[in-house]
């Protein structure tokens, strides 16, 4: 929490991005667009926006509540976020416990919400506070994506009937590139010799991910948010890496990686390079897309554990 942008901060940023439209003029189409008349979709983070874009086709109109880089557990809606959101024909949301802020949020609103991550077997916590409670990072493998998408699709023919079917082919057609990401990942991932095969992070945001690919994991803190790691979590980490000989280790995008630059100097550990979980990058960026997400992290482990 404490590394969270302070209201502000935030206030500031929002501030910052309001003139950098007026001075270029941006003509994307936003929820002021008043040509724009299909009904709004409103989804918690960015990695939802973009599944459900591909599921909606350009029958809705999919945005994000949080932006692209955001803290997304410990999010604060602001007064914009609610404005925007009593004007959306639905919420969605990842459930799983992911976003904290949302139980509040939705019911101050009369719109009707859909829990994308309904019928995905969970992985539980191991460690921490959390334990035994569901991983809420479902989307990290792109098996349980399939569901997400199927739910999108069912949600948005509740939604816009005369466009359920079309909904639903977008779904299947979704679901032949997330299988054909799922192989990638398992394909590049499982090539990897067994000692290699330990994924070391910042959050613990990949159970789902290692369970698919047999990596074992380790992480600093088990949800972000308490994302301070605490010594005592830093010297397990340290003390993992020298064990296992681990030749990198990563964090996230959505977080500070100095914690983890500590189990760097302490161990000649790699830092591996920033892996995305939580959020897209911007447009112009690194993983604009969820599919690019995981080519992107998976490729990130592959050149960090390969030797
Ligand atoms: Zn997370």
């Amino acid at each position: 929490m404490r590394n969270t942008p302070s209201r502000l901060t935030r206030t500031w940023l929002a501030t910052i991005s309001v003139l950098a439209l007026a001075v270029t003029g941006c003509t994307a189409r936003t929820a002021a667009d008043p040509a724009d008349s299909r009904p709004v979709v409103l989804t918690t983070f960015t990695v939802l926006a973009d599944i459900a874009g591909n599921v909606a086709g350009d029958k809705l109109r999919v945005e994000s509540i949080t932006k692209a880089g955001a803290e997304i557990h410990g999010y604060e809606p602001t007064p914009a976020d609610i404005r925007k959101a009593t004007q959306a024909k639905l919420i969605l949301d990842n459930g799983l416990n992911l976003e904290a802020w949302f139980t509040k949020f939705v019911a101050e609103l009369d719109v009707p919400h859909a829990v994308v991550s309904e019928g995905v077997q969970p992985v539980d916590i191991a460690e921490d506070a959390y334990r035994g409670k569901p991983n809420p990072h479902a989307w990290m493998s792109p098996l349980n994506v399939r569901t997400y998408a199927d739910n999108m699709a069912k949600a948005f023919a509740k939604l816009a009937p005369a466009h359920a079917a079309e909904f639903t082919a977008n779904a299947e057609k979704y679901k032949q590139q997330l299988t054909e990401v799922q192989q990638r990942l398992t394909g590049a991932l499982g090539k990897l010799p067994k000692e290699q095969r330990a994924l070391v992070t910042c959050e613990g945001a990949f159970s789902y991910l290692a369970r698919d690919a047999g990596l074992t994991e380790r992480y600093l803190w088990a949800v972000n948010a308490e994302q301070q790691a605490t010594p005592q979590q830093i010297a397990g980490a340290i003390e993992f890496v020298r064990q296992n000989k681990v030749p990198a280790v990563f964090c996230e995008s959505t977080v500070s990686d100095a914690p983890m630059q500590q189990v760097v100097s302490a161990t000649g550990a790699r830092f591996g390079g920033v892996l995305y979980v939580d959020s897209l990058s911007e447009a112009g960026g690194p993983v604009p897309t969820y599919l690019d997400l995981i080519r992107h992290d998976v490729d990130t482990i592959v050149a960090g554990l390969t030797k």
